[in-house]
C-alpha cells in the first residue's frame, strides 16, 4: 500500500480519437479556461495544468472523450 495517494500526471485528458474536430465544447465550459484546442490536430489538450475538478468539460463532452483524474484526496 503506497503511503502517498497516486496522483494522475495531468488533472484532465482528452483521448483525442474521440474528440471531434471543430468541436470547441469543453473549452467554452472551463471556468479556468485551462483547455484549448491544439491548432495543428484541431483536439481538445489541457493547456494550462490547473484545474477544480468541476467536472463540466468532461460532462458537456458529447463523445465522453474528456476525462478528469479527480485526486484521490478530493473523492
Ligand atoms: S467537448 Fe469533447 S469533442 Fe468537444 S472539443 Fe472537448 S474533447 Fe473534443
Ligand atoms: S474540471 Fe473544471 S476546471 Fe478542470 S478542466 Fe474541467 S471545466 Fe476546467
Amino acid at each position: 500500500m503506497p503511503l502517498v495517494p497516486q496522483r494522475a500526471d495531468v488533472p484532465v485528458t482528452i483521448d483525442e480519437s474521440k474528440c471531434i474536430d471543430g468541436c470547441t465544447l469543453c473549452v467554452d465550459m472551463c471556468p479556468l479556461d485551462s483547455l484549448a484546442i491544439d491548432p495543428d490536430t484541431s483536439k481538445a489538450y489541457m493547456h494550462v495544468d490547473e484545474c477544480w475538478y468541476c467536472g463540466p468539460c468532461a460532462a458537456r463532452c458529447p463523445t465522453g472523450a474528456v476525462t478528469v483524474n479527480m485526486p484521490y484526496l478530493l473523492r
